[in-house]
Order: C-alpha cells, then structure tokens, then sequence
C-alpha cells in the first residue's frame, strides 16, 4: 500500500499531494506543525497513536495565535488521522505529521486576509536520536522568548531557531544542542524537552523558560509521580546544574526518552543510562505501545479486529 495525505480534503497518494510555488507558508514560516507517534504492538499486530487527542488541542491553541481557521474540530483531525494510518496499513513504527497552514498563494508578510488548509501524512519512522545516550553541548544559539516568536506553539518559521541549533552541534560533533533562554537559563533541545535529576528528584524548567509544553514532558511528570513516586520540580534552570546533575535526559514525540552522556563534555552520571531514567524509559516505552492497561486511555487503537 502506499503511504497516502490527507490533502485539501482527501486522502490521495503521498506523492500526489504538491502545493504550489507561491503558498504563502513556504515563504514566510506561517504554519503550524505537530509531531504525533504510532507505535506498533507486534503481538496484538496493532498500532497505537499516543495522546492523540493532546496533539491537535495544542495544534489548535497554536491556531489561535496565528489567525489560522483549523477547517476540523479537534475530534475529526483525530477520526481523520486514524483513517489515514488505517488506509496506509503500516505494521512498524510510524511518525504523523499534522500541518495547519496559510495556504494562500500570495505575498505580502502578514496573518490576516488569507485562506488556511490542513494536510497530514504518515510515515514510517523508527529513532530519531539514534544512540542510547546522546552527547549534548549548550547550543550558542538562544531560545527566543514569547515576545519574539511565541515559542510555546510549534510554528514552522520559528524551527529556524531549531535547526541552526541542531546543525551547529552536529557540525561541532554532538548529538543534540540545548538552548539557553535570552537570560541564561536552560531551556530545552532542538527537539526535545530536558529534565536533571538530581538527588532522586527531577527538575526541568518551567513554562516560562521558553519551552515548548511537551506531551512526552507531561507524560513523564505524571508516570514519575504516580508510578515511582517522584516529584518533578520546574523552576529556572543554571547552566552550571546541567554539568553536575546526577541523571539528565531528554523527552519528546520522536526522541522518546533520551539519556544524555555528556554536555559540553561534561560526563553526566557514569556516562550512560542513569538508574531513575531507566525506570521511566521502560515505563514509558510499555506505556507507549499499549502494553500498560492503567494508561490505555493515552492510546488510540488504529486497526479494528
Ligand atoms: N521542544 C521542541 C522544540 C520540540 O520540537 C519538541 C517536539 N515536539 C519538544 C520540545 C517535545 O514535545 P513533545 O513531547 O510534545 O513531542
């Protein structure tokens, strides 16, 4: 089968699914994104997209904020995102990519006066850090704060901020880079959400230090507190700390958990998976694939038996 869109209101082949030179969203960044995992359960041969539901609530907040009218309430993008992976038949992995946009082919840099359309596809996807303990540097690149680009909201034109902080850490030969708000506080990874343990307890900063609201950073505050019983503190964040926590690790729809190895050659821990981050990630990954009946609520089934 092949992977299909659903573009301008069906679902058509993936490569059918083209817009044109002047859509107003390429050349000014005025879309929204979302990053939505399924995950395979190869006994139950079923996939189970996670939070869905979370995703397109934060996809339509982001709306709000960029003057885009989302043409679907949040419980069609769900039903339409579950026929979509239903149609593409995948058995493994698969990441969605939910995309509200300004679809006027038009210039002129501005929110107003033009016409918005949604499109989302799937494809298979396995790990997007591809090691089990990643290498991290504090990126020279700061986190925007929400008077300049509103970072709470995944709007495509402000993952320039992203992507410079990515590539220069790969360039330098880290993994993954991790932003500093404008005043010097941690912030978070170029994709990803961060949390510090330190003395059995986990940190992360807090929502005004111009994170993004993960879904994976909920999910681990919740199973952290009611599944180990361990409270998560989101305050400001030093620089200094990252380098003396006892764990640290990253969080997000396609990074999963992530433990990090190192920042700014600073080993963390003993270098590789710390012991309560180990506890999570197994929680989590069981969680994720619908294996934990306590949490089957966060799973939509996708294949009917
Ligand atoms: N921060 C940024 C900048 C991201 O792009 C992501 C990935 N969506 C995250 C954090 C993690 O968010 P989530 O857990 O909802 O995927």
């Amino acid at each position: 089968m092949p992977p299909y869109a659903f573009f301008h209101g069906q679902f058509v082949p993936l490569a059918e699914a083209k817009i044109g030179v002047m859509t107003h969203a390429l050349h000014y960044g005025t879309a929204l994104f979302e990053g939505i995992r399924g995950n395979w359960n190869s006994e139950q041969k079923q996939i189970y997209l996670f939070r869905l539901k979370e995703h397109y609530e934060r996809l339509e907040k982001g709306c709000c904020l960029l003057k885009i009218k989302l043409p679907y309430s949040v419980d069609e993008l769900c039903r339409i995102t579950v026929e979509l992976v239903e149609r593409c038949g995948f058995e493994e992995d698969i990441y969605i990519r939910p995309l509200a946009y300004k679809s006027s082919e038009a210039l002129g840099v501005r929110l107003h006066d033009l016409e918005d359309d949604f499109l989302v596809f799937a494809i298979p996807w396995g790990r997007y850090l591809d090691m089990d303990a990643a290498k991290c540097c504090v990126s020279s690149w700061r986190r925007p704060d929400s008077n300049v680009i509103p970072p709470q909201a995944k709007i495509t034109g402000l993952y320039i901020n992203n992507a410079l902080t990515k590539t220069e850490a790969m360039e330098n030969g880290f993994d993954e880079g991790i932003m500093l708000t404008p005043d010097g506080y941690v912030s978070e990874g170029s994709g990803e959400n961060i949390f510090l343990v330190i003395n059995g307890q986990l940190f992360t900063p807090a929502s005004y230090n111009n994170i993004l609201m993960g879904i994976t950073r909920d999910t681990v505050i919740k199973l952290a507190q009611n599944e180990l019983g361990i409270e998560t503190i989101e305050r400001p964040i030093d620089r200094s700390e990252l380098y003396t926590a006892d764990e640290c690790f990253l969080t997000g729809t396609a990074a999963h958990i992530t433990p990090i190895a190192e920042i700014d050659h600073h080993r963390i821990g003993n270098g590789g998976i710390g012991k309560i981050t180990g506890k999570l990630q197994k929680l989590y990954f069981e969680v994720i694939r619908g294996k934990a009946p306590k949490h089957l609520a966060w799973c939509t089934a996708v294949y009917k038996k």
